[in-house]
């Protein structure tokens, strides 16, 4: 009988957490941890559920079929089921699943709304001003005449797009295919992203980090934004060059950035961008997986397999996402 791994390097409780769930939800499965299985047993896994794991613990289960990530983003899966795939044939190639949970959609839009309204409304400054007790009402455009572009258009992308229309944001996004969304001016390719900056005033970035979305938003590029625009990134951080980034905050060219997401997390503590007056520093918190949606998105996910052999929507390795 097939049975399903659980790898991850999660603290103790939260594996144990995950896997009372997951056992709750799929009674007729056996899931257990790579430790528990001699070499013989090892053969019988053909599912991997996995939450940051050790590349070379999965290499161990030879007749894996698929591994379903716990998180949206997998840039650090990529490349070593990549890697693993060019030992095998097409046929018997691994593919990797990411978390698609609506509930983690709705928990970004929430997000991106709270933030942007957080830079539209000019929040910083007037906690800076209440610090110098500084009375001063500064301008603020309305939320039409805000113009707030989103990079990547994709399931987090779209849901936040959606939560601001109905906030009655002018709304752009810039994504690899052409979109046709209601209200929405979709700009595509990298020789259109210029001009979308240039016609921005709130940038939120949601796209995911593969080898052509690592280091994109670089000074040139930025330097496209009017001056006084805002950045929120919610997706990785190298998708972000932070000296540029530190470079343009200095200058006024971008007057706040709202930071979720870092090259190193947590965050160096020696790290300028902690410091920093036009810098909001938040600890990854924009949509975190939600253990209890999450683990029925898993649980529908195997049980349909198993129904009929029907993958999930998987990951275009070469793609990166
Ligand atoms: P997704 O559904 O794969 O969507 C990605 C979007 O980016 C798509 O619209 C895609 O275009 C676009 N895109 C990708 N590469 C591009 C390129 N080179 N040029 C132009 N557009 C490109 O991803 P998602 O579920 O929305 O998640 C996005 C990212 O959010 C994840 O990868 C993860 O890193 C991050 N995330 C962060 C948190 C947090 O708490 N901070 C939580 C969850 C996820 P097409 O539509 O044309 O393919």
């Amino acid at each position: 009988m097939s049975k399903i791994v659980f790898i991850s390097t999660l603290e103790r409780t939260e594996q144990q957490q995950w896997m009372t769930l997951l056992t709750k939800l799929l009674p007729d499965e056996t899931i257990v941890l790579p430790e528990m299985f001699s070499v013989a047993e090892a053969d019988q896994v053909d599912i991997a559920i996995v939450a940051n794991p050790d590349p070379s613990i999965l290499q161990q289960f030879e007749n894996l079929v698929w591994v379903q990530s716990l998180w949206a983003g997998v840039e650090a899966l990529v490349p070593s089921i990549s890697q693993h795939n060019q030992q095998l044939e097409k046929s018997k190639q691994l593919q990797l699943v990411r978390l698609l949970d609506p509930q983690m959609a709705a928990t970004m839009a929430e997000a991106v709304l709270a933030w942007t309204l957080y830079l539209h409304r000019n929040m910083p400054q007037y906690a800076t001003q209440q610090r110098q007790k500084l009375w001063q009402q500064l301008p603020c455009a309305t939320a039409q005449d805000t113009r707030v572009t989103v990079l990547g258009a994709g399931e987090l992308g779209l849901a936040s797009i959606q939560a601001l229309l109905q906030q009655n944001y002018t709304v752009s996004c810039w994504s690899r295919s052409q979109k046709n969304i209601a209200g929405v001016h979709n700009y595509c390719s990298l020789q259109q992203l210029p001009e979308a900056l240039a016609n921005t005033d709130i940038l939120i970035n949601l796209l995911p980090l593969t080898t052509a979305t690592k280091g994109l938003l670089n000074k040139p590029l930025l330097a496209n934004l009017p001056s006084g625009a805002k950045l929120i990134n919610f997706s990785r951080g190298p998708v972000v060059d932070h000296p540029a980034l530190l470079e343009l905050l200095d200058s006024g060219q971008i007057s706040h950035a709202v930071l979720d997401v870092f090259e190193q997390e947590p965050l160096a503590e020696a790290s300028r961008l902690w410091q920093h007056p036009q810098i909001t520093v938040l600890p990854h918190i924009s949509a975190p997986t939600n253990m209890n949606t999450a683990a029925r998105v898993v649980a529908d996910n195997i049980t349909q397999y198993r129904r009929n052999q029907t993958l999930p929507t998987t990951v275009n390795l070469g793609q990166g996402y």
